[in-house]
């Protein structure tokens, strides 16, 4: 059977982790090429804002008037996007919970992960987000509610808690796993290395999106597709990636975070060698784990990754499924190849553009198949 997909392309629209980045240059000019190209090809998208980062806008706005017309500005982009047909959906970065402005400068204090939060914070920041995209588009749409959610940095999963608020406070869906993501750094820990099911939407177990439930949930998880890159594009990218560095290098182009260049050479030549082994060399040792994020992927691994979609689509067996997708416009690496996918998914006879706020109505309706547990079963489909 032929199998129709539906691709939600999502964006988590947002300045940087620690509070850094010119607004007009990393979240509202990408969002307006972006826009451009979904209008030339008739794809609607779904934009999800970081609703802490606003919220922390506005709360200090009246101390801090450029606070005030970035957050105006904000507000023109979402509204604006939303008027033109796409969905907008609900982001958290907990981080930015009581956080400071100082000289034009964000100080965050907060905890990165939802998950470490207690009950009452974590629904008092979601209540909070929604009510914000509601009083904003519900002028513009009656009908607007904010039925998704994705979590700051994909943290999740497990909470005895996030799920169940995120029920109480009427939203549908939860897109923040992704199978085989595993991090561990000083901000996150997560790991959805054993995913129970990391394609098809599936209702959780309440306390552990990781895991698939046996019976009707109030939230259904629709995860973040993931794939392998075969060794060829990976090294094709990372070669790629590995000479823009040398240019970088030789042009005295520091990056942040990396080495400084004196006279033209890295002072921390040894580690470039370990740098290779990890780009160059582990690669075509293992397959590597690729998030379907647009904005980072170029476009033969975009390739790759609707093969894959395509071979688990057909094999799934199902009429129709819904495929999401992800991008941060604050990262996007090269916006022709996102045009070219684009141009290629539209083109593809069985590919379709679907919003979150229309995957929550196919779930609800029953036109989208979803996922539980059947104990009597071995191969849990
Ligand atoms: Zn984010």
């Amino acid at each position: 059977m032929k199998t129709t997909i539906y691709f939600a392309l999502t964006h988590d629209w947002e300045l940087r982790g620690d509070g850094s980045g010119d607004i007009e240059q990393i979240q509202f000019a990408p969002m307006r090429k972006l826009l451009k190209i979904y209008a030339k090809f008739g794809a609607r998208v779904t934009f999800l804002p970081d609703l802490m980062q606003q919220l922390s806008f506005r709360r200090l706005e009246g101390k801090h008037p450029e606070l005030k017309r970035f957050a105006d500005r904000w507000d023109e982009h979402v509204r604006e996007t939303f008027l033109r047909g796409h969905d907008v959906q609900l982001h958290l970065h907990p981080q930015w919970l009581n956080a400071e402005y100082e000289n034009g400068r964000w100080c965050l204090k907060g905890d990165w992960s939802i998950l470490t939060y207690d009950r009452e914070a974590a629904y008092a920041m979601i209540a909070e987000g929604r009510q914000y995209l509601e009083n904003l588009l519900r002028p513009l749409d009656a009908a607007y509610r904010c039925v998704a959610f994705r979590a700051g940095a994909l943290a999740a999963a497990p909470s005895d808690h996030l799920l169940k608020s995120l029920a109480d406070l009427g939203l549908q869906l939860d897109v923040s796993t992704v199978g085989g993501l595993f991090v561990s750094h000083g901000h996150v820990q997560l790991d959805y290395r054993h995913c129970e099911e990391t394609f098809l939407p599936f209702y959780p177990l309440m306390e552990d999106a990781r895991k698939v439930s046996d019976k009707h949930e109030p939230i259904v998880c629709v995860p973040i597709h993931h794939f392998y890159g075969s060794r060829r594009a990976v090294t094709q990218r990372n070669l790629s990636l590995a000479w823009r560095e040398v240019r970088r290098h030789r042009r005295g182009v520091e990056r942040p975070g990396s080495a400084a260049p004196v006279n033209g050479r890295l002072r921390s030549e040894p580690s470039r060698i370990g740098q290779v082994y990890t780009k160059l060399i582990l690669p075509l040792m293992k397959r590597t784990h690729f998030v379907s994020d647009t904005g980072n992927l170029n476009y033969p691994l975009m390739i790759e990754m609707l093969k894959s979609i395509r071979e688990q689509a057909e094999a799934s067996g199902l009429a129709e499924l819904p495929v999401m997708l992800t991008n941060h416009p604050k990262d996007i690496r090269d916006i022709n190849a996102i045009e070219h996918l684009l141009a290629e998914v539209s083109r593809t006879e069985g590919f379709k553009f679907i919003t979150l706020a229309e995957m929550a109505e196919k779930l609800r309706g029953g036109a989208f198949y979803i996922r539980r547990r059947d104990n009597r079963e071995t191969d849990n489909k």
